[in-house]
């Protein structure tokens, strides 16, 4: 089955309420392919290799959460910016991004889909557009515990700053690179911080508030919102889907 370029952004435009948020980039289309899809590629970053595997794939759509045209990046297509773009074009396939409405979206989008591999019951949300999650882990656990489920769980060994051995009760989390809402979240009655990124401040605040903090990887983290999506848009427009998963350590 095929469905009209139009027809698949304004679903999920309105799916992921795209206009409830203030963004770093465009959510949508942000280049332009043919007007119709059959076959759609996903990936978490429209990096040079997905493209590519986009191309090889056959597919007329590339569906991912970083996209392109950042708030701050230099706007100049030259570089790796013009072999990225230019690729799309000259293969004609869209390019969909959806960055903070994929992170938010209630069950496809990234904290959603981590909770659901990291056993985490959310209850409540906040910080900046409710982009963090508070919840609880579904069955009592020590962060030493947490952290192996996470490896295991995410194929890849987290960055833990804490007393490994004490209960968690409340936990926050937000996919990527968050770390900077642990300032705030640091002042929270919560036992630990997920996220996927780690900088420097993160540990002397993780030793002097108590609150433990775990940098679970950034691709690690985000490698599911964009998955679940496709997968829901294949099923519902009858669609092709490949993912494509662009290894990356950080
Ligand atoms: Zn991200």
């Amino acid at each position: 089955m095929a469905v009209a370029r139009e027809q698949l952004t304004d679903y999920i435009g309105q799916l992921l309420q795209i206009d409830r948020f203030k963004d770093y980039c465009p959510n949508g289309l942000q280049v332009e392919g043919r007007r119709e899809i059959t076959r759609l590629a996903t990936a978490v970053t429209a990096s040079l290799a997905a493209v590519e595997g986009a191309v090889a794939a056959g597919a007329d759509a590339l569906l991912v959460h970083h996209g392109y045209f950042w708030k701050n990046e230099s706007a100049p297509v030259v570089g790796t910016k013009k072999a990225r773009i230019g690729t799309l074009l000259a293969h004609d396939i869209n390019l969909l991004a959806y960055h903070l409405p994929l992170d938010a979206h209630e069950t496809l989008g990234n904290n959603a889909q981590l909770a659901q591999r990291l056993d985490l019951v959310a209850d409540g949300r906040c910080g900046d557009q409710d982009l963090v999650w508070l919840g609880a882990p579904a069955a009592p656990l020590t962060l030493g515990e947490f952290a192996a489920h996470a490896a295991e769980a995410l194929e890849r060994q987290p960055l833990v700053i804490g007393d490994t051995g004490r209960t968690l009760r409340r936990v926050a989390w937000c996919t990527g690179g968050a770390q900077g809402y642990f300032h705030e979240l640091a002042t929270h009655d919560i036992d630990c911080f997920v996220t996927g990124e780690a900088s420097e401040f993160v540990t002397h605040l993780a030793r002097e508030s108590g609150v433990a903090f775990v940098a679970a990887g950034h691709h690690a983290t985000e490698r599911y919102g964009v998955r679940a999506l496709g997968a829901h848009l294949a099923e519902r427009f009858a669609l092709d889907l490949v993912h494509l998963d662009i290894d990356n350590p950080v």
